[in-house]
């Protein structure tokens, strides 16, 4: 079966390290009939696919690479070939748990020399293991990396992302259309906050609809609303969580605590950013504050929306800026949340919040590239030297953006060492001022880099390419189109692109 007219999606790698399990959760089947024995595949597998209503054919290389003495051996090897030269984009899966090995770098060499993108899936990150190993995966020089867990299916959605981005871009023919960049995925905004501080006024504000019931009357119940708009030719949907009810309807002691943080995980759990609204003639209270911490743990981005300033503005600046302070005190993991004083009523404003949302939205998906990420921690970490507690210094050898929504970066350093968790926050609140990472939470995963030893070491140069060797072999640099800046992505949503349960077996057991 052939699906020429579909861009194609290539999975390559070692025997063993998951592609077919991989495989089976992207077409969305059952899963095959996996063993733990290696070389137990040797079908190359093309299927038909889709993500984000992109649709592409997958083709599973299995058997393709690494030793076998199938008598069809040769005819696998055939057929991988063909693949690899009819491939638009390549997967290439590597097992974290094993970390590089030979057999690997011949891999990469293969796909290098065939010239189109590759992104690197590191399968079984459910096992810790599989983490301090991934350094090695960096130094391959293939951008972008997704850590992944085909068995569980962590981190399959972001992978898929980053395979339609890379369609799109070709679609597009290369990157030439910088300006378009934006995010693939519609921004969910959620607006928060307790009952009358203006959050209807404000999504109808936004919405231009008099869509929902706005009242003088805290508490009243309205349907939670979902809609789409446009602003300045991007699409976004804004979702309305009813507002967390008056702590005077519910018992005084323990319920109301459950209350507010039960509706914080809503109004959170479906957003890309959080609106957080507070009345300007009360500022904060508790309720704002779980608001707050819910959004920050769940990895979301936080804008603060001071409303009904058309009551407080005749206040004169020096209000405004204690009025700033206080919620910041009072809201105090949000350092980094911006600050915008509005009136749903009067429009004030509005179009600014809208503004700094989009920049938010466009900071959560921003991706560094690696070589401008490890000079960044270079130069911060030679001016401001990190404290070290033992008699090892800490330095930070390597790092990697390992995820968008929200930023996370990977810092393998030599000592198996926490940073202190002031020197973490200055290196956050560094990385946000540089890349403008505006009203974002982000996450650092210090991982101990694995010893290396010398063959190890010999390998890795090997793999960019540093030694005379490489450049007589097939691995070719003009060929190796690495790719960087704004790699689009989303949540990990795990949904199976592709539909039906039908099976397939995997064939030919020696
Ligand atoms: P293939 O030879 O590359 O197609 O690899 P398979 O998909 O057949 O998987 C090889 C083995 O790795 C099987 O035992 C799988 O159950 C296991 N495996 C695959 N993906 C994962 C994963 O994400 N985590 C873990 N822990 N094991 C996995
Ligand atoms: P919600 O319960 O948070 O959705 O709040 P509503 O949108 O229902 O607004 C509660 C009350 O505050 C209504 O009487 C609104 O007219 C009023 N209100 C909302 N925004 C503003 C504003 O910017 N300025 C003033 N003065 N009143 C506002």
């Amino acid at each position: 079966m052939s699906h020429r007219s579909l861009p194609a999606v290539v999975l390559v790698g070692r025997p063993n390290v998951g592609k077919s399990t991989l495989f089976n959760r992207i077409v969305g089947r059952r899963r095959a009939i996996v063993n733990e024995t290696a070389g137990t595949t040797r079908d190359q597998i093309e299927q038909p696919a889709h993500w984000r209503n992109v649709a592409f054919s997958l083709t599973d290389t299995a058997g393709m690479f690494g030793q076998s003495e199938d008598p069809l051996q040769k005819l696998v090897v055939e057929h991988g070939h063909r693949a690899l030269q009819t491939a638009d984009v390549f997967v290439f899966v590597v097992d974290g748990r094993e970390g590089l090995v030979p057999a690997d770098l011949e891999i990469a060499s293969a796909i290098r020399s065939a010239g189109r993108p590759v992104i690197v899936a590191i399968n079984k990150t459910d096992d810790r293991r599989a983490r301090a190993g991934a350094l090695d995966f960096y130094e391959l020089g293939f951008e972008p990396i997704v850590e992944i867990s085909a068995e569980h299916g962590q981190g399959t959605g972001d992978l898929l992302d980053e395979v339609i981005d890379k369609l799109a871009k070709l679609q597009k023919g290369g990157d030439q259309h910088e300006e378009e960049d934006h995010p693939v995925v519609e921004p969910r905004i959620a607006v928060a906050g307790r009952p009358n501080v203006g959050k209807s006024s404000l999504v109808n504000r936004i919405l231009r609809e008099e869509r929902m019931l706005v009242s003088e009357m805290a508490g009243t119940t309205r349907d939670a609303i979902d809609a789409p708009f446009q602003w300045h030719k991007r699409q976004f949907r804004i979702v309305d969580t009813a507002g967390i009810r008056k702590p005077g309807r519910v018992a005084r002691s323990g319920p109301v605590e459950a209350v507010s943080v039960l509706t914080a995980r809503r109004a959170v759990a479906d957003a890309d950013v959080v609106v957080l609204v507070i009345d300007a003639t009360l500022g904060a209270a508790d309720q704002d504050g779980a608001i707050a911490g819910e959004a920050e743990r769940a990895g979301r981005s936080l804008v603060i929306a001071v409303n009904k300033w058309d009551l407080v503005k005749g206040q004169g600046q020096e209000f405004s800026e204690k009025f700033d302070d206080k919620l910041r005190f009072d809201l105090k993991f949000l350092e980094y949340a911006p600050i915008v004083h509005i009136s749903a009523l009067t429009g004030e404003r509005t179009p600014r919040l809208l503004e700094v949302i989009d920049n938010v939205m466009q900071g959560r998906q921003r991706k560094i590239p690696t070589p401008e990420l490890n000079k960044f921690f270079a130069g911060v970490t030679a001016s401001h030297p990190i404290p070290s507690p033992g008699r090892t210094a800490i330095r930070i050898l390597y790092a990697a953006q390992v995820g968008i929504s929200p930023p996370t970066f990977a810092l393998f350093t030599n000592v198996a060492s926490d940073l202190h968790f002031s020197y973490e926050r200055f290196l956050k609140n560094q990385l946000r001022e540089k890349f403008g990472f505006l009203g974002t939470p982000i996450r650092l995963q210090i991982r101990k880099r694995k010893r290396k030893t010398e063959r190890d070491k010999a390998q890795s140069e090997w793999a960019r390419g540093k030694t005379p060797a490489a450049k007589s072999s097939a691995y070719s640099t003009k060929n190796d189109r690495r790719t960087s800046g704004n790699d689009r992505g989303s949540k990990s949503n795990d949904r199976r692109s592709g539909k039906g349960q039908r099976t397939r077996g995997k064939h030919g057991k020696r």
